[in-house]
């Protein structure tokens, strides 16, 4: 490709940025951010080759990655289109498939094309500073695959997205909501509920004291970046409340069985979790 457009140079558009311009195919990357203080930074840091703080120039661009904050995903489409030359393909990279993909594959033009995308990739520190060349090295990246993707669209993205590193993965809007929903927003959910509960369990001082590396693996995401949370939250509403529905009955069972003593109970219930957990990360 002759030139992909960034628009949004935080986190995840950084990484994206540094992994291309890294890879010298000759391609050039353009950098659309927000504030001319993000774009002098990409600059400084190579994760662009050029940048400005006008969306009309993704009008140069073959392909174009939308990485800013889920809920400007749709209206940074919107102010796209009218610019986006004949046979441009656009992805994106929110943390939520469902609204995005449905709304945007409806609104592209004749001609230009669409595809979902969500990286398996990311870390508790936000905004171009955070970014990293390797972020998606094997990491999982999710494409979309609907009934209206178009084929030689989805396979270029997958051209580049393969080049960052990322393994990809095809799969439809609703099964990412679901799936996604139960690995990533619910365990958020659980985290930030945990140490809402640990700071309140006593002095905050002895808290910190005794939490240990198990406290810390069990919470490390609840350091993230809340407004991305909170947009997880609000955008994956259906999936994320069917999971927070399972979560408390399993939890009301728990509950139920200490009370009663029951050991047998008690061991199953994590024996279950610890054979599916341990094949996990083998
Ligand atoms: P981030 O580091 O905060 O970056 C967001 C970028 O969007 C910033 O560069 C910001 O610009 C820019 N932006 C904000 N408002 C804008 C606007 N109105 N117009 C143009 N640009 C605007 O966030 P991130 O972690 O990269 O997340 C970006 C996307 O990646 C989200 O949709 C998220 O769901 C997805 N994602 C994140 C992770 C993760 O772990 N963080 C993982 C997978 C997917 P300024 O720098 O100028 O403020």
């Amino acid at each position: 490709m002759d030139k992909i457009a960034i628009v949004g140079l935080g986190l995840i558009g950084g990484s994206i940025g540094l992994k291309l311009k890294g890879l010298g195919t000759g391609g050039k990357v353009l950098g659309i951010p927000r504030r001319e203080e993000t774009l002098k930074k990409a600059l400084e840091l190579g994760a662009i080759d050029e940048g400005s703080l006008d969306i009309s120039k993704v009008a140069e661009a073959d392909l174009v990655f939308i990485c800013t904050p889920i809920n400007l995903i749709l209206p940074k489409l919107a102010e796209i289109i009218p610019h986006l030359r004949k046979g441009a393909i656009v992805t994106d990279v929110g943390s939520t498939k469902g609204e995005i993909v449905s709304k945007a594959e409806k609104s592209m033009p004749k001609g230009t094309y669409f595809v979902g995308g969500h990286p398996m990739a990311g870390k508790e520190v936000v905004g171009i500073e955070a970014a990293e060349a390797n972020l998606f090295e094997g990491k999982t990246w999710i494409l979309t695959q609907t009934s209206k993707t178009n084929k030689a669209a989805l396979e270029k993205v997958e051209e580049v997205v393969g080049g960052l590193g990322a393994k990809v993965v095809r799969i439809d809007p609703k099964t990412h909501d679901l799936v996604v929903g139960a690995v990533s927003h619910l365990p958020l959910a659980a985290a930030v509920a945990l140490v809402n509960v640990a700071a309140e369990a006593g002095e905050k001082e002895l808290v910190g004291q005794c939490a240990a590396s198990g406290f810390r693996d069990s919470t490390r995401i609840a350091s993230g970046d809340p407004v991305l949370g909170r947009d997880m939250f609000m955008t994956n509403r259906v999936a994320l409340l069917k999971h927070l529905k399972a979560l408390r009955t399993r939890l009301l069972e728990l509950e139920k069985d200490i009370k009663k003593q029951d050991s047998g109970k008690i061991e199953a219930f994590l024996r279950q979790a610890k054979d599916f957990r341990d094949k996990l990360y083998i």
